[in-house]
């Protein structure tokens, strides 16, 4: 749209324009003209990472588990998107949090994941510390971007309709996030801030220690599971997830909330899901 073309009249459908265009939140008082800062950028990230990444190739990376190996350990060597694991700061930074007070003051003290310049908010975790079970959705949607907590949008209160369905309530479980920043417009992540965020999380589950670990949607179990499946083939089975001491923690992946809300048939699926949780759980009461 040129500036001839932009008047008072049509700034309703500028607006909308602009809302497709994943343009939805205002995130500072001065417009940003980030091309003038796209050599200095590059220069800096050229030095730290090798990185060929589309948003598209994300879960096809992760899928790869080539790269991302337990801990956050990275191997270079996938030729179509290759990260340098020198380049992860968050490998050694997260190994070093010995609580989770002090993971938390690390993420959000972290500046080397892009996104977190474009969001509002870290959003790092809610809930208990000592939940028996803890949910890793995908990442932060405009709401929990705002709010600075995870899953307070639509998707949190379809959330809170399943936890309820087996008497729980959210306060009694611990919930995450694979990214912990908003991606612009909710695109997908993109394999390098996946694998920026995956040392924290990874130390996030270390340090809570929950009885079981429901991720949330694709992105959440290929990333944790390093299994090159969808899903629906995912979903509904017992996962183990493997902690550094060697033990492991059972996983049941589920359906997102999101997904949910588009594919409303698939809700008997995840009923079953819920079922299966809730038995397991008063199990190891
Ligand atoms: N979707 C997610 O995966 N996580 C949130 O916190 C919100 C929406």
């Amino acid at each position: 749209m040129s500036k001839s073309q932009y008047n008072t009249n049509n700034a309703y459908e500028v607006l909308i324009w602009q809302l497709e265009a994943g343009i939805d939140q205002c995130i500072g008082d001065e417009p940003n003209n980030r091309f003038n800062k796209k050599a200095e950028k590059l220069e800096s990230t050229e030095k730290k990472a090798v990185v060929e990444i589309t948003n598209r190739d994300n879960v096809q990376s992760i899928k790869n588990n080539k790269k991302i190996g337990n801990l956050g350990s990275v191997d270079a060597s996938d030729s179509q998107s290759l990260i340098d694991v020198n380049s992860i700061s968050s490998n050694k930074l997260a190994l070093n949090c010995k609580s989770l007070e002090e993971l938390e003051a690390v993420v959000r003290g972290f500046d080397d994941c892009a996104l977190k310049k474009t969001s509002a908010n870290t959003v790092f975790s809610s809930g208990s510390i000592d939940a028996q079970v803890m949910f890793v959705g995908e990442a932060p949607g405009a709401e929990e971007d705002r709010e600075g907590r995870p899953f307070v949008g639509a998707f949190g209160r379809l959330f809170d309709k399943m936890l309820a369905s087996i008497g729980i309530i959210r306060d009694k479980v611990y919930i995450t996030n694979t990214i912990y920043w908003r991606p612009p417009g909710n695109r997908p992540p993109t394999s390098l801030e996946v694998a920026q965020c995956l040392p924290f999380l990874q130390r996030q589950i270390e340090l809570v220690r929950p009885d079981i670990l429901v991720p949330l949607g694709g992105l959440a179990a290929q990333t944790l599971l390093k299994v090159d499946l969808g899903i629906t083939l995912l979903r509904g089975q017992w996962h183990e997830y493997p902690l550094s001491d060697t033990s492991k923690i059972l996983a049941l992946p589920m359906f997102h909330p999101a997904y949910l809300l588009r594919s409303p048939a698939h809700k008997r699926e995840a009923w079953r899901d819920i079922i299966a949780l809730s038995h397991k759980l008063s199990q190891k009461q």
